[in-house]
């Protein structure tokens, strides 16, 4: 399996300082990934568990008060890993758009609401690469759009325009321009109704499938990452708990709190109520001791309390962090 890129015990914390008090929240806590070349990747679990600062990270895009603590991110580039942390702004910033990209959750924060998405594409081309000319922009742009079956009509207009699907795919659009291998995408998904739903899935699919890139996608929402994923991980409390191919993880998961995901999905002609989590996420300022789920697990037992359990290999793909797994 080629390997596009891999973090080793990354650890990125907010640290915030105020009137003398130091606070200090971890929410990405020792996240050893390997994302495998041309395979769109999900990474789930429920509103802060570290999710979306783990995609700012594997874009290294630390700004305070979000710092590395600790661990090691690499991207294969040109047949080497480059450790991405230790090279300068410069080349960072080189990697980013080309190598890497990012579709943020909310699309009107990419587009200028006061300009015409021509201005925005061509803003984006003139900072990112070498060509000046406006027309060869247009003509990128517009092959570009042609490509992903978008029609360029929207590029000669305002983003409040645009449907807020129509808004997001044109977004997917600008952070695919430049070809990246990877691309980042958190929750694409957010906040459209379900046939825009299906426009960007059906979107992101076509750019992976033409493109064979690596899409990582961050969604707290499991039948999105059913439809979309070829593998997954789930994220607890800062930390992966469970990670192995998408079909898998559904037809048999074992992390308790994987299953609890899974549960709490409604499922197509069944009327019963479902079972939501009990309790809620724990603070990243003070995550319980020992395994973090252990207050909410209905299978923990006092080991639990007091040790962190390590992965254990249920096989060659498929990886569990709990002391029952075996
Ligand atoms: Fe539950 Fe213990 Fe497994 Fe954690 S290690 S998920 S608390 S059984």
């Amino acid at each position: 399996m080629d390997i596009v890129l891999k973090t080793e015990n990354l650890k990125t914390f907010y640290v915030l300082e105020s009137m003398g008090e130091k606070k200090v929240v971890q929410a990405v806590n020792g996240v050893d990934l390997n994302i495998p070349r041309n395979e769109i990747f999900g990474i789930a679990g429920e509103s802060g568990c570290g999710k979306s600062t783990l995609l700012k990270a594997l874009l290294a895009s630390l700004e305070p008060p979000l710092q590395l603590i600790d661990g090691k991110l690499l991207y294969l580039v040109d047949g080497e890993y480059l450790d991405v942390f230790s090279l300068s702004d410069d080349k960072i910033k080189e990697l980013r758009w080309s190598y890497i990209s990012y579709i943020p959750q909310g699309s009107m924060h990419v587009l200028n609401p006061v300009k015409k998405i021509k201005e925005t594409f061509f803003e984006f081309l003139e900072s990112h690469t070498k060509r000046k000319d406006r027309s060869e922009y247009l003509n990128l742009a517009n092959e570009h759009l042609k490509e992903l079956g978008l029609p360029s009509r929207v590029l000669d207009v305002y983003p409040h325009q645009l449907s807020g699907g129509m808004r997001q795919r044109t977004v997917i659009a600008l952070a695919t321009l430049l070809r990246p291998r990877v691309i980042l995408a958190d929750e694409p998904t957010t906040a459209l109704d379900v046939v825009a739903q299906r426009a960007v899935i059906q979107l992101l699919k076509r750019i992976q499938k033409e493109f064979q890139n690596t899409i990582i996608m961050v969604t707290h929402d499991m039948g999105i990452h059913a439809q979309v994923t070829t593998r997954m991980a789930i994220m607890y409390a800062g930390k992966i708990v469970e990670e192995g191919p998408t079909d898998e993880l559904f037809a048999k998961p074992i992390h308790p709190y994987t299953k609890h995901l899974i549960q709490s999905l409604p499922k197509i002609g069944d009327k019963e109520p479902r079972e939501g989590i009990p309790g809620s996420p724990p603070s990243l300022v003070s995550p319980p001791p020992g395994c973090a789920f252990h207050p909410r697990c209905p299978y923990a037992f006092e080991r639990c309390k007091v040790e962190s359990p390590e992965f254990v290999k249920i096989n060659q793909n498929h990886r569990v962090a709990c002391f029952l797994a075996d």
